[in-house]
């Protein structure tokens, strides 16, 4: 996602508020400001200074995802096609350290050669007026381009198989207990109840014939219309396939290398959350950190998962209220403080009680940066939204990991992009030049880690 938020205008920001119309509507508009001289102090006093870790994971994997719709001829640019980026890259943190120069600066040629781990993965899919491979409509087509990515062995983290991401959403639903099930036929609607399998992932409805297949499950193809815009479904799909490319690398790990694993830090680009139709799946990787997590802590020590969050309304506001906080503090962001000081939160006993299963923390860093971002919620599930309101914000329960999580922060924070951290900003970088299709990036970065001498 882009760092700077470019708005483009046809009229000054200046020019609308000067509008009469739009002037008196204000008047009867709250909306967030800057904080004065004293709410500033009164949210300054909720935060809390923080001795950071000492050491350093040995490699951090940053990710990042960004989305397209191209017009596929000049004659008729409403026909598109969709296509999402995942760049997962390996960051070598001594390797990082040997770049940077006696005053902190880092040597930019020397961070270009660590791209060398990130060829992006590229996972296309049919935009609005495009049906694939002779499907009945655009959403058949789309349902059929998603099973095909989800089953392709392209994003298969080991090449003996079981690693794709058709195998991450299968276990991940197995160790929840849940299963992938649909209860209508999503071509002609009539109602077919379907558990899928691993071994038989697809079926054929015995009303219309189409194909109808596990990951409709996750109902992504319910924002796709025939002649509609359809990038909000290209938007959830992204979402997803990130968190579930990270979990899949995780789970492979764990499988193969858990004393690796246990070295390294994971940093996502957004909060840990799951949007939309397939929101679902978010309680199953909360419960499957959860429980590597607490294995690992009693084996070796825990791996870190960070979600940075670079816009949204939380970063809005940390920004807004920078200059009132002591460096070096942090804040883990309540529901109530979400309510009494962020516009737009939603109203409910629990925020993000269908989609988060990170927890937001707000810090400013001892240069005085501000970063909003998350770290799993050490819960194998949420129990009634008002008690977990209160359970997930029990600060002993992140003791062990926020210290380490903010000493990474702290570590590759970097003056050229403004509140973000270095392997975010490489991965973003590398997507947004590279045109190579990913194929063997997966495999290289399994070998990475797991051949790396131990
Ligand atoms: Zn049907």
């Amino acid at each position: 996602m882009p760092y700077q938020n470019e708005v483009a205008s046809k009229t000054g920001h200046g020019d609308i508020i000067k509008n009469p119309d739009i002037s008196e509507f204000l008047e009867h508009c709250e909306y967030m400001d800057d904080a004065s001289e004293d709410l500033g102090k009164k949210i300054a006093s909720l935060y809390e200074k923080i001795e950071l870790a000492d050491n350093l994971p040995e490699k951090i994997v940053a990710s990042d995802a960004s989305r397209y719709c191209e017009p596929i001829n000049g004659k008729f640019p409403s026909t598109q096609i969709g296509y999402v980026k995942v760049s997962l890259m390996i960051i070598e943190v001594n390797e990082y350290n040997s770049l940077k120069d006696m005053a902190g600066f880092v040597d930019p040629f020397g961070v270009a050669k660590l791209h060398k781990n990130a060829e992006p993965l590229s996972f296309v899919l049919p935009g609005s007026n495009v049906r694939y491979k002779k499907a009945s409509s655009v959403n058949d087509g789309f349902r059929l381009a998603i099973y095909e990515n989800f089953i392709s062995n392209k994003y298969n983290f080991y090449k003996a198989g079981d690693y794709n991401i058709k195998d991450t959403l299968f276990f991940l639903h197995e160790q929840d207990n849940k299963l992938l099930s649909i209860h209508k036929c999503p071509a002609c609607k009539h109602d077919i109840k379907h558990t899928f399998t691993k071994e038989q992932d697809k079926i054929n409805c015995k009303e219309c014939g189409a194909d109808i297949f596990f990951s409709d499950a996750l109902r992504l193809h319910e924002q796709i219309s025939d002649f509609g815009d359809n990038n909000s479904a290209i938007t959830r799909f992204m979402n997803l396939i990130e968190h579930l490319l990270v979990a899949g690398f995780i789970r492979f790990l764990y499988d193969k290398a858990p004393k690796r694993l246990s070295n390294l830090a994971f940093i996502l680009d957004g909060p840990l959350a799951i949007f939309g139709q397939p929101a679902r799946v978010h309680s199953r990787l909360m419960k499957f950190y959860n429980s590597i997590m607490t294995d690992l802590k009693n084996r070796y020590t825990m791996p870190i998962i960070i979600g940075l969050q670079k816009t949204g309304s939380l970063n809005e506001h940390a920004n807004s209220i920078k200059n009132f906080l002591e460096p070096n503090s942090y804040k883990i962001v309540d529901d109530e403080y979400r309510k009494k000081y962020i516009f737009g939160t939603e109203n409910s006993d629990n925020f993000g009680h269908e989609t988060y299963y990170g927890q937001d923390f707000i810090y400013k860093s001892k240069k005085g940066s501000v970063f909003v971002f998350a770290i799993p919620y050490p819960y194998d599930q949420k129990c009634d939204g008002h008690i977990f309101s209160n359970q997930k914000i029990k600060i002993e329960n992140y003791a062990e990991i926020l210290p380490r999580a903010l000493k990474i922060i702290e570590h590759f924070e970097m003056e050229l992009y403004e509140n973000s951290i270095t392997p975010i900003a490489l991965a973003h970088r590398h997507v947004s030049i590279s045109l190579v299709p990913g194929g063997k990036a997966l495999d290289l970065l399994s070998k990475n880690i797991i051949e790396c001498k131990k």
